[in-house]
């Protein structure tokens, strides 16, 4: 949604509350995407802080399906954004002749999606896992060992053992 800040932008004193309701059903981070399974609408204050100045204040909460970093197991994680960011027309005026204005904004238009976007993006955790102890899956067929071992051989032989070992033995015969 695009909101248009020029009358808060020239407003001495003014308080707005919005709800706007987020777009996207699917998030995409430039990497991966991840499907939303809920979210709130955007509350959001605009709040003016001397004559061309506001504040944005935003909050919002979502759950992303993302998957175990150990066993890649879908994981629905929930996400609280509580963010602020000030916004100046001095600043749009400069940067819109400079041609590199904050990427949720044009010109005076508050484009609310990219908003939330990068505010997702800035929350986003670096790991996910299904649970604390996640056991992963087993390198060799593939099983989530969550559900029990899978009885494969986990011993990865190392040639340097097995020629120490054959000293060792040398050794033992002399
Ligand atoms: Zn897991
Ligand atoms: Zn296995």
């Amino acid at each position: 949604m695009l909101l248009n800040l020029t009358d808060m932008l020239s407003s001495e004193e003014k308080t707005e509350q919005k709800q706007i309701p987020y777009e996207a059903d699917v998030f995409e981070s430039g990497l991966e995407s991840y499907s939303i399974l809920k979210k709130t609408p955007l509350a959001l204050t605009i709040q003016t802080m001397g004559k061309g100045k506001v504040l944005l204040k935003g909050k919002m909460s979502l759950t992303l399906s993302m998957n175990c970093d150990r066993c890649l197991k879908e994981v629905p994680y929930e996400l609280a954004l509580d963010f602020e960011e000030h916004v100046s027309k001095e600043e749009i005026e400069a940067e819109e002749s400079e041609g590199e204005e904050k990427n949720f904004l044009e010109g005076f238009q508050l484009d609310t999606e990219k908003l939330i976007h990068n505010e997702i993006l800035m929350n986003l955790p670096m790991k996910v896992l299904c649970r604390k102890d996640c056991k992963g899956i087993c390198k060799q067929c593939g099983k989530d060992l969550n559900l029990g071992d899978c009885g494969c051989d986990d011993f990865v032989p190392d040639p340097r053992m097995a020629m120490i070992k054959d000293i060792f033995h040398a050794n033992k015969e002399v």
